[in-house]
């Protein structure tokens, strides 16, 4: 491979930078560092000024009024979720949070809220730009270019994909949306040729590349490259060597978190974990996911990512924990960027313990891949209650196909597979497509089951 394909998709000829703001995105880690700091001085005044939520939760925290410097972060309290929640709460629309005049909010996107009420995010004019430039940096690193034509199942809104719209806008590709859920339309559209590269789940890309495989159906020609997002299966080599194989194409994935950027991580084309692609804008620390004690972002470094917003003007966060539990693949690429890269593990809620292990439900997906083509690929783990620790055997729900013949062995030989390669028991239940849950959008790795036991005959 030519040293200047480093950082392209295969097959791409074009001749420009592969990099959308190399300056930034390959700069020393004490450049960067010294930027962050610098926006962080700003930002911090800016925060204690004029957010009640902020003021309020660090005098409790115990901060004085000198300057907390971005170097002592680890003074200033986490935010979490409900946090944010009770400071839209107490100052409906847009919170005591808010750190501008209503009349400079000028877009607003909501959350689906945990609790089925729905939250907002306000940005200034400004933010939305910086949402763009993290954005246009994520999606261009995976390898979409000014000569990429890409189709997208993301809504204008109410939720922060829609934002995808401005990026793809920014890079100039050619853009084929599709509503979000119209599996038709998006077949159509890539057998039509429209389009060379798919946004979506992981779980629609999935679902597409089963549908193919089983029906013998022609697989769109002129498609490429699948970009998945919204959960971490595009970054599990079981799911992702099958779409790739399957569909004829490269994988590679993004991450965002709605309160802090849409599009914050993007994988290159060499596919070895996420970038991050937001450094000047967002100050990111890895902490330890059980003391929450700061951690070093080193290669094989495992923890929570906790996010501060350095530009940030609507809404900005300090030290928010999005819950995701990452695994540092490395702080330089052969593409030339300088930004560590990370692979999702899993949700932190979605964690249990059994047997005294810690265990994220991706590493049960990653061995029902296995068994394909006798399961989708789909799998979830049922919890009964809160806690965290589990008495095996754990219930399992795989997915099926509708059409299948009676597998009677399958359940058992994934029981033995995950105690071989997890050390402990489970129970797997076999579910058919119709009953699992539409496929387009993003799966629950764990599904909450409050009563006491599923019947079984
Ligand atoms: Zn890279």
């Amino acid at each position: 491979m030519a040293a200047t394909a480093a950082g392209r998709l295969q097959g791409d000829q074009c001749e420009r930078d592969w990099i959308w703001e190399r300056e930034i995105e390959t700069a020393p880690w004490e450049e960067t560092r010294r930027l962050s700091v610098a926006a962080w001085e700003r930002q911090y005044r800016r925060i204690r000024e004029s957010s009640p939520f902020y003021a309020r939760k660090w005098r409790e925290a115990g901060v004085g009024a000198s300057f907390v410097s971005l170097g002592d972060l680890s003074q200033l309290p986490f935010t979490t979720k409900q946090d944010l929640k009770e400071a839209i709460d107490e100052t409906p629309p847009f919170g005591s949070n808010l750190c501008v005049s209503p009349d400079q909010v000028k877009r607003v996107y909501q959350t689906s809220g945990t609790s089925g009420v729905p939250s907002v995010l306000a940005l200034t004019r400004g933010d939305m730009e910086t949402w763009t430039i993290m954005g246009t940096r994520t999606y261009y690193a995976t390898g979409i270019h000014e000569h990429s034509s890409v189709l997208t199942t993301f809504g204008a809104g109410p939720f922060v994909a829609g934002h995808t719209h401005f990026v793809l806008l920014r890079i100039g590709t050619r853009s084929v949306p599709v509503a979000p859920g119209d599996t038709e339309r998006v077949i159509f559209g890539l057998r039509a040729g429209l389009a060379d590269t798919l946004l979506s789940t992981a779980s629609f890309a999935q679902y597409l590349a089963n549908r193919l495989e089983k029906t013998d159906e022609r697989t769109p020609a002129q498609l490429t490259h699948v970009v998945t997002g919204g959960e971490p299966g595009g970054g599990i080599p079981t799911i992702r060597d099958h779409i790739q194989r399957v569909l004829g194409v490269t994988v590679t994935e993004v991450m965002g978190i709605g309160d802090v950027a849409p599009s914050l991580f993007g994988e290159c084309p060499l596919q070895q974990g996420m970038h991050f692609c937001g450094a000047g804008h967002v100050w990111v620390e890895l902490v330890d996911p059980e003391s929450r004690e700061p951690m070093e972002i080193e290669t094989g470094a495992v923890g929570e990512l906790a996010y501060t917003a350095l530009t940030r003007e609507a809404m900005p966060v300090v030290r928010f924990l999005g819950g995701d539990i990452v695994r540092i693949e490395g702080t330089s690429c052969e593409c030339g960027r300088t930004t560590f890269r990370q692979r999702v593990i899993g949700r932190r809620d979605d964690m249990f313990i059994a047997r005294g292990a810690n265990i994220y439900p991706s590493a049960i997906l990653a061995i029902v891949g296995d068994f394909r083509p006798r399961v989708t690929g789909r799998a979830r783990v049922v919890r009964k209650g809160p806690e965290t620790s589990i008495e095996p055997p754990i219930p399992i729900e795989v997915e099926v196909a509708d059409s299948g013949q009676p597998d009677p062995g399958l359940a058992a030989e994934i029981e033995s597979a995950v105690h071989s390669r997890l050390l402990f028991r489970s129970r797997v239940e076999l579910i058919p497509e119709s009953d699992f849950g539409a496929a387009g959008y993003k799966t629950r790795l764990t599904r909450n089951d409050p009563s006491t036991h599923r019947g079984e005959g």
